[in-house]
């Protein structure tokens, strides 16, 4: 498993959260600045051991985890989704 972040995070709006980074032993979530306070929350496959620690300290529950060869297929989608 993997995890996977949607798009109910609120960093990207502007709103300090974080409480996924703290949880994640593995240093698997980073925070990429996206301008005007906004950060976009990303998490890195290679690093995620699908742990799952990061998802129940979401306030939004903005984390689900997904199985690792299902992973390409969902981002692969919500690319679609953003560009059409
Ligand atoms: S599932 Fe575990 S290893 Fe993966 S991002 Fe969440 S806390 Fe980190
Ligand atoms: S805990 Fe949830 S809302 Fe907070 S930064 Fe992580 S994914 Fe976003």
């Amino acid at each position: 498993m993997v995890a996977r972040v949607t798009d109910a995070c609120i960093e990207p709006r502007g709103v300090a959260c974080r409480r996924c980074g703290e949880a994640c032993d593995s240093d698997a979530i980073r925070f990429r600045p996206m301008g005007g306070g906004r950060h976009a929350t990303l998490i890195d496959p290679e690093l995620c051991t699908g742990c799952g620690a990061c998802s129940p300290v979401c306030p939004v529950s903005a984390i689900t985890l997904v199985a690792a060869e299902r992973l390409a297929l969902v981002e692969g989608i919500a690319e679609l989704g953003r560009t059409s």
